[in-house]
């Protein structure tokens, strides 16, 4: 005879939504199902593979490809979300962003493997002519991606929507930049996917402090994480940083010392092609102010 125990037959779930002690997660047949997690458990992340009993308790958390996430205000990572392909940052004219939030977001994203979108919403306003707008071709020329979309007066979206393949795209952004306006254009059963995680968590309206994974019309999947005001990279060694810079590379290479930091070293590479103009000014100026940030952070 087999152990009872031993016949538990796990399913696999990804989890939609993730809180201190409890979550919900999505079945391969599309059904939520609230589930607790014990602690002897990794706190599962919105985007995480995970096993649930028959039972609905959370018995395996699948190993993560990557995570995304923010620094908190004590310059330590905080995990966001986890097993992304694509990370869509929402910039828009109004609210218009610090100058460093793109560069930032583009670091936190190379950093953690996953490659960045640029999604510039409200193309019916004229942009401001000053950073980070006035660099979004420099960022064309140096291989990044940036889009146009916008949602008013009437939807354009066709350029992001050609950008979410079957895999898992993160949506970030400040508030008000139009995010949610942007998931309820590209999922039109928006509100009834947040309805059915509404019933399962019991609670009447959806609002929520945790990322939310949605499934997108095409298969694929959108990670739609809370709006923030800033957004803050954390405390990481100087060579995880430069992960953020990849297109100092081939300039790095012929710095007199290996561990240059690209600042005031004689014999800098980088600064000199900064100079000449061999390699984009303002991406080496915002190297320098994230570089001096990670000082105060480390405070
Ligand atoms: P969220 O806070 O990022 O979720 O932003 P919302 O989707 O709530 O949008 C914030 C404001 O921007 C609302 O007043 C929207 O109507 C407006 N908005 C969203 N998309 C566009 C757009 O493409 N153009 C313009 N002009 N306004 C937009
Ligand atoms: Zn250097």
């Amino acid at each position: 005879m087999n152990n009872p125990a031993s016949n538990q037959i796990n399913r696999r779930a990804r989890v939609v939504e993730a809180y201190s002690n409890r979550g919900v997660a999505r079945h391969e047949d599309g059904q939520l199902a609230a589930f607790h997690f014990p602690r002897r458990l990794e706190r599962p992340l919105p985007g995480d593979w995970i096993e649930l009993s028959d039972n609905g308790s959370l018995e395996v958390v699948e190993e993560r490809r990557n995570t995304f996430g923010r620094g908190d205000p004590r310059g330590r990572f905080r995990p966001v979300a986890a097993n992304l392909d694509l990370a869509l940052i929402i910039i828009a004219a109004q609210p218009s962003p610090s100058p460093d939030l793109i560069h930032r977001y583009l670091a936190a994203c190379l950093i953690r493997e996953i490659e960045p979108v640029v999604v510039v919403n409200k193309s019916d306003l004229d942009e401001p002519d000053q950073p980070p707008f006035t660099e979004l071709d420099g960022l064309v020329e140096l291989g990044y991606r940036v889009v146009r979309v916008r949602c008013k007066p009437e939807p354009d979206i066709d350029a992001l929507a050609a950008l979410l393949g079957q895999g898992t795209s993160l949506l970030a952004g400040q508030s008000g930049v139009g995010k949610s306006s942007l998931v309820n254009a590209l999922i039109p059963d928006y509100d009834q996917q947040t309805g059915e995680l509404s019933r399962v968590t019991g609670k009447g309206t959806h609002t929520t402090t945790s990322a939310t994974l949605c499934a997108l019309p095409a298969g694929g999947w959108l990670l739609d994480t809370p709006g923030v005001w800033e957004y803050g990279l954390w405390v990481m060694p100087r060579n995880e940083l430069a992960r953020g810079f990849p297109e100092f590379v081939p300039f790095a290479d012929h710095c007199r010392f290996r561990d240059c930091s690209h600042n005031h070293e004689p014999g800098c590479a980088v600064r000199a092609a900064a100079e000449s103009g061999e390699l984009a000014d303002f991406r080496y100026q915002a190297w320098l102010r994230l570089l001096n940030e990670q000082v105060r952070l480390s405070r």
